[in-house]
């Protein structure tokens, strides 16, 4: 069991088939993104408590800030019908190299991950981040990716943290 703090590390063959199969789709997603001579090539796949599966692609744009990572592409599908997301998976390559560390989420995602939880019944979503060849995937949750992330009606989510002290 993976609390708010922690992160474990497994590899493709230590999952159970639903979350390798999420994993596929993920890799899937991935290669439809646009443009087709991009560098980066990540790929989402989002599971809710009801069964439903989101996926999403990085779109690049030259301007950085119009582009759409794959987390926020399944998100905002999710949203659209059923934001119960329980299970996040994340995976990426270069075109010129595999990454040889789990791609993680960057800090805007991770953020909207966490407002989403507010429409949700799954409050801290648990996030399986690949490496290129599935060597390395570190399991961990939401809370322990993004602790004290931002809220606008209490100015933090508080609830799942762990404070010492
Ligand atoms: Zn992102």
């Amino acid at each position: 069991m993976i609390d708010n703090r922690s992160i474990s590390l497994a590899s493709f063959d230590d999952l159970d088939l639903c979350d390798q199969n999420m994993i596929k789709y993920a890799i899937e997603w991935a290669e439809k993104g646009f443009p087709k001579h991009r560098n980066t090539f990540v790929g989402c796949a989002m599971a809710t408590i009801n069964g439903n599966i989101f996926c999403g692609t990085h779109i690049a744009h030259r301007r950085m800030h119009a582009s759409t990572c794959a987390e926020r592409m399944a998100l905002e599908k999710a949203q659209l019908s059923d934001p119960n997301i329980d299970k996040i998976y994340v995976w990426g390559k270069r075109r010129d190299r595999d990454f040889a560390n789990p791609v993680s989420s960057c800090g805007c995602c991770r953020q909207l991950i966490a407002e989403n939880t507010n429409h949700s019944e799954v409050k801290n979503p648990t996030f399986y981040l690949c490496n290129t060849d599935l060597s390395s995937i570190a399991i961990t949750k939401l809370r322990c990716l993004l602790p004290l992330a931002f809220d606008r009606e209490f100015g933090c989510y508080l609830d799942d943290c762990q404070i010492r002290g």
